[in-house]
């Protein structure tokens, strides 16, 4: 019932993407770098059975001083994550799909994870090939969307900027131009 929105704005007929049928992972992340008619960056995070998404238009960022907006988006089935690859012209999100880094989470708040995302105030340690250590997902209730930042840790580095400089795949290893070439 959850991925409804989800089914509705996709025809599987005509788009790789999957239906959804994986009912559990293992406290699952994924970016996905999405070539749409505007590139960002498609945060996602396993919770209670589905992805809880959100569009980062200009990516994480490792400086925890750097406040990158985002805007929440439908659910997404579990088997997204591995998801690479060309969504069709026509179809909803058309464009070139990148998993762009994906790993494993760690809730670093005292309350549940569910709790945090109804109050709007996430704090996770992410374990990805690019994105490592505390990150913080905050709804801004007055004005719409989250900010999504990196919370002060060892990770945290003004300097590293793994947008411009791993561009590639963690899946893969392709660039966005060799997975629209297939
Ligand atoms: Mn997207």
């Amino acid at each position: 019932m959850r991925l409804d929105e989800y089914r509705k704005k996709r025809d599987f007929n005509k788009t790789d993407e999957p239906k959804g049928s994986k009912k559990k992972s293992k406290n699952l992340f994924v970016v996905q770098k999405h070539d749409a008619s505007n590139l960002h960056y498609d945060f996602r995070i396993e919770l209670d059975g589905v992805l809880k998404s959100w569009a980062i238009p200009k990516g994480p960022s490792y400086d925890p001083s750097v406040k990158r907006l985002a805007m929440p988006t439908e659910d997404h089935p579990l088997d997204y994550a591995d998801f690479e690859g060309v969504i069709p012209e026509g179809e909803y999100g058309a464009g070139t799909v990148m998993v762009w880094d994906k790993g494993t989470y760690r809730n670093l708040d005292e309350k549940s994870l569910m709790e945090g995302y109804k109050k709007g105030h996430i704090k996770l340690e992410l374990k990805g090939k690019k994105l490592k250590g505390g990150f913080a997902l905050i709804n801004m209730r007055a004005r719409k969307g989250w900010l999504f930042m990196k919370i002060k840790d060892d990770h945290a580095d003004k300097r590293k900027n793994p947008v411009n400089s791993e561009p590639k795949s963690a899946k893969s290893g392709k660039t966005l131009e060799q997975i629209k070439n297939g």
